[in-house]
């Protein structure tokens, strides 16, 4: 990455999980009846064929990281994992009463928060809670987020048990300071312990998360930590730049000084040297910051171009509905988007009265529909087709005039019909989405609402 591109496209931007992005969701023409309306239509065009998304959010930690962007409550007191747990299959219970067959579960995911918080016992029992009423669809991938410092043998046995074959651990940095500093003390030898365990308990994907742009984190650091990562191999890895947004999540991001931080050309100096040391190992970069080994499925999914990305991440196949239980959970119908209360008390208060705990959300129009399949397209494809839809660049000028210039700073080559990212182009995958959000053309934020974009 050059350090004038880096200077001229490093601004507050979505990592567009969601378009329209979740600060552009109008709430005025969103309503229970027409979200229910959207999610039964989506369940009967979809289920049978594809089967659906199920992301389960399990909010408790026992300690704050302060690099943290999750929602989540700090606690210690564990007896309240089973109410909890009543409360997501009371949730489930609402939405199984919309449907009229057994929903067919594609994907499952547990995140958090810390998943591993829950007993072994208890994550069973949430698990076979969901199945009493629904089926495994054909090649079902079921994932969870681990502590390396809190995930034990039971754990990973249990949800074995019930299916799970792939686990991401939260890694970040080997350094010590860096770990200090971000309140997440976490040896080398927890995260080889509990790798070594999840393979010899026969998990077939593990994930690693590894973080740059932390504070105090130098160069030498990160090819640290990579270099320790490969010693352990993990299938995949997210290797994304921490996103600094203290405005957003209160007190959680301020353990340390914004002087601690990289500058935005230290971050990409991180970024590129990580990158090729990964790739030395035989990593193979998807998507947006994230990386496989050849034999993993998100590799394969790139490959034969079923890579999806939805409010989990990037997926190895779509399935065109995801229900979002637990807290702050956000569900996707494919025609709308909702997201649940975040208090704990609120969304049990609400389930104990029978109401799906949904707060906000939004009905996408035919305009989002047609952006969000090009923006889905650019983010896991690097590339678009504009045949696909009736709204070509004549109807998106501003669009086109920003592409313009992107193509002559060679991030991507416009055809006729489309474009496709180059190479250098990239890291700057948000930016050139941002290019096709008319929503954020149409209305520029006031305050600032994204992470930088580099
Ligand atoms: S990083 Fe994970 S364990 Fe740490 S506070 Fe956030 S959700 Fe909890």
């Amino acid at each position: 990455m050059c350090t004038n591109l880096v200077s001229k496209y490093n601004i507050p931007g979505p990592r567009y999980t969601s378009y329209p992005t979740v600060p552009y969701w109008d709430n005025t023409t969103f309503s229970l009846k027409e979200w229910t309306k959207s999610l039964r239509q989506s369940f009967r065009e979809s289920n049978t064929s594809e089967g659906i998304s199920l992301y389960i959010h399990l909010p408790f930690c026992e300690s704050m990281c302060t690099f943290c962007g999750c929602h989540k409550r700090i606690t210690k007191r564990h007896d309240i994992e089973r109410p909890y747990i009543r409360s997501l299959l009371n949730e489930w219970q609402l939405y199984l009463n919309l449907f009229e067959s057994k929903p067919k579960i594609k994907e499952l995911h547990l995140g958090g928060g810390t998943p591993t918080f829950f007993s072994p016992e208890n994550l069973e029992y949430l698990i076979n809670g969901i199945f009493l009423h629904a089926e495994r669809a054909d090649d079902y991938e079921f994932s969870f987020e681990g502590h390396p410092n809190n995930t034990t043998r039971e754990h990973l046995q249990a949800l074995y048990n019930v299916g799970f074959r792939r686990v991401s651990f939260g890694v970040q940095d080997y350094n010590e300071k860096v770990q200090k500093a971000i309140n997440r003390v976490q040896p080398f030898e927890n995260v080889r312990r509990i790798t070594e365990i999840s393979r010899e308990i026969g998990f077939t994907s593990i994930g690693h998360d590894i973080i740059f742009g932390l504070p105090f984190q130098t160069e030498e650091a990160v090819v640290n930590t990579i270099l320790k990562t490969k010693e352990l191999l993990p299938d995949r890895l997210a290797f994304y730049s921490y996103a600094h947004v203290p405005w957003q999540k209160g007190n959680g991001q301020r353990g340390f000084n914004e002087s601690n931080l990289p500058t935005a050309n230290q971050k990409r100096i991180q970024y590129e040297i990580g990158k090729s040391l990964l790739s030395e190992v035989g990593y193979v970069e998807i998507g947006m910051d994230h990386f496989a080994l050849q034999t993993d499925s998100l590799y394969k999914s790139m490959q034969n171009k079923t890579l999806h990305r939805n409010f989990m991440g990037y997926t190895a196949s779509k399935t065109q509905m995801m229900i979002g239980l637990g807290v702050s959970s956000i569900s996707d119908s494919w025609y709308g988007f909702a997201q649940n209360v975040k208090g704990v008390e609120e969304y049990q208060h609400l389930i104990n009265e029978g109401i799906i705990p949904v707060y906000r959300g939004h009905i996408l129009n035919s305009e989002d529909e047609v952006i969000r399949k090009h923006i889905l397209n650019l983010m896991c494809h690097f590339e678009t087709d504009w045949r696909q839809s009736s709204l070509y660049f004549d109807k998106l000028p501003e669009t086109l005039t920003q592409l313009k210039e992107m193509e002559l700073d060679g991030l991507l080559e416009i055809s006729e019909f489309g474009i496709k990212v180059t190479e250098k182009g990239q890291p700057f995958i948000r930016n050139i989405c941002m290019a096709f959000d008319l929503h954020l053309q149409r209305k520029k934020p006031e305050t600032r609402l994204f992470s930088m974009t580099v």
